[in-house]
């Protein structure tokens, strides 16, 4: 059983896409999770639809859902840097790897779970997965958590291979559901072309019940 489980990624949403079954799933077994959610997603451009949103309002609405979000899986501790949205390989590296570094050594996590640098599309997917896995690199070999990076790059499973862990979580996708939900201005959309699409294509549907399902993971070798 982990000790405790440590998340890192940069905006609110990327919890719950990305590992929201497994997070719900160590909360369930007593695993304490804590989140660093590096952006508020400040520069996202769905603002609902009909919009609900402002670029002013957005980063206020973004928190509020992560918050509703956190809740619905689980997370009772998020820790916000309160970096700006799309600008995080513009950052001191080194000043982020030391915050994270006493974030480490505050909480002493068995496990991480963030993106694979270098396949996680997103500019600031891969810089906070870099400066994560930099700062885990400082610690003794002995003393480092585990890390489950999160990858969805095109090449990911030609170069990488496939991934190593695969977690079903059926049990959980209730919990998954209702987190997707939470992420309104995020999801609102594709749920409502996946409930159209019904009787017509089902392609975007079967992608979204995989993900109601099963949750792939690649362990990092260091
Ligand atoms: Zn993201």
């Amino acid at each position: 059983m982990e000790q405790h489980v440590l998340v890192v990624f940069p905006h609110p949403d990327d919890e719950t896409f990305g590992c929201g079954g497994t997070i719900a799933q160590f909360v369930k077994s007593g695993v304490p999770v804590t989140y660093i959610c590096a952006t508020l997603g400040q520069m996202g451009r769905n603002m609902g639809k009909p919009f609900f949103a402002t670029r002013e309002s957005l980063p206020n609405i973004r928190e509020a859902e992560l918050d509703e979000a956190c809740q619905a899986i689980g997370i009772k501790r998020v820790i916000k840097l309160g970096l700006r949205d799309k600008t995080i390989e513009f950052e001191d590296p080194e000043l982020l790897i030391d915050r994270i570094e006493q974030i480490l050594q505050e909480i002493r996590p068995s496990l991480v779970l963030t993106h694979y640098p270098g396949f996680a599309v997103h500019p600031d997917h891969n810089a906070l997965g870099e400066v994560t896995i930099r700062a885990i690199a400082r610690l003794p070999v002995q003393e480092r958590p585990v890390v489950y990076a999160h990858a969805f790059a095109r090449d990911c499973q030609e170069v990488l291979g496939p991934p190593d862990i695969v977690n079903d979580i059926s049990s959980v996708s209730e919990l998954k559901l209702a987190a997707v939900r939470a992420h309104r201005s995020q999801s609102q959309m594709f749920l409502s072309k996946i409930a159209s699409e019904k009787r017509k294509k089902q392609s975007s549907k079967n992608q979204f019940s995989h993900m109601l399902q099963r949750e792939s993971f690649w362990t990092y070798r260091f």
